[in-house]
């Protein structure tokens, strides 16, 4: 029996965001690459939809585009359209316009983080003539999964962070969940770099940041407090959805273990915790239930 309160609330719950590694899939690369899909996955997102709840899946990688990320899910029996896939290059591209409009932009990534930037038209730096001594002139600098970040791209960026420009990053998480191997955060890694070589402290876009929850709110076009955030890190998707307002979950299939769940802030602590996504299907099939009954 799951606790009354929490039956209501997931009762109110209008949309959902899962994420990708270690609660929808298990896998050996960012975002579901060379993975198997997690016991419970596909009948969740099937019942969310049954039950006329919105889904997207929001994963902090930012090594694939998300038409491609959304490609992979399906493959892998998921129901989960192109425009439901959020990348914090997603992200990073919404805030970026909106906050520096057409100036020009430093962007470090792969077709994963480029995509979203080209798609809305934004001034992204050319970096050829940026290397050959252009000036960048730019207002931000966006740290994404950068597998060739050398030394020529370092001295750019640098000199445009002291020139004035902010630094984001799209994620610093130092690792994320997989089949065996350390899975080692290319982001994180490049940004803290940058923020000890300029001074300049960097702010995140991915989860667990505000602005990332913004957007899932649009996507699902409902309000934080009617949302359930489900994830296995509870530093992020649960810090993210308590900050929020809305209803954090954790699912105990990737990083968060139930040691690190007992060392948790209050404040950032999951409201629920499952064993796999088998759990949250049985859960809001006894919270419609529990609803329905109230409510005749
Ligand atoms: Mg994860």
């Amino acid at each position: 029996m799951t606790n009354p309160e929490i039956l209501a609330r997931l009762a109110r719950v209008r949309g959902i965001m899962f994420d990708i590694d270690g609660c929808l899939v298990i896998s050996d690369g960012p975002s579901g690459q060379g993975g198997s899909v997690l016991p419970g996955a596909k009948e969740a997102i099937d019942q969310a939809r049954a039950t006329g709840r919105t889904v997207c899946v929001f994963t902090n990688g930012s090594a694939q585009k998300p038409e491609d990320i959304a490609q992979l899910l399906r493959d892998f029996g998921l129901d989960v359209r192109d425009e439901e896939v959020l990348t914090p290059a997603v992200v990073a591209a919404e805030v970026m316009k909106e906050r520096f409009g057409n100036k020009p932009l430093l962007v470090f990534g792969g077709e994963g983080v480029l995509h979203d930037f080209h798609k809305r038209g934004l001034n992204v730096v050319d970096l050829e003539s940026a290397f050959a001594g252009t000036p960048t002139n730019a207002a931000a600098v966006v740290i994404g999964w950068d597998i060739d970040f050398g030394r020529a791209k370092l001295q750019i960026a640098a000199e445009a962070i002291v020139g004035g420009a902010e630094l984001f990053c799209t994620s610093d998480a130092p690792m994320f969940a997989s089949h065996e191997r350390l899975n080692v955060g290319v982001s994180g890694f490049i940004v803290t770099g940058l923020a000890h070589v300029t001074g300049v402290p960097y702010s995140i876009l991915g989860k667990p940041s505000t602005e990332a929850m913004d957007v899932v709110s649009r996507v699902l076009g409902a309000s934080p407090q009617e949302i359930l955030v489900i994830g296995d890190d509870i530093n992020l998707e649960s810090a993210m959805a308590r900050r929020a307002g809305a209803l954090a979950g954790l699912v105990l299939t990737g990083t968060s273990t139930l040691a690190r769940l007992a060392e948790a802030p209050a404040d950032v602590a999951p409201e629920i915790v499952i064993n796999s996504m088998s759990e949250l299907v049985d859960m809001f099939t006894e919270a419609d239930k529990a609803h329905a009954l109230t409510s005749h």
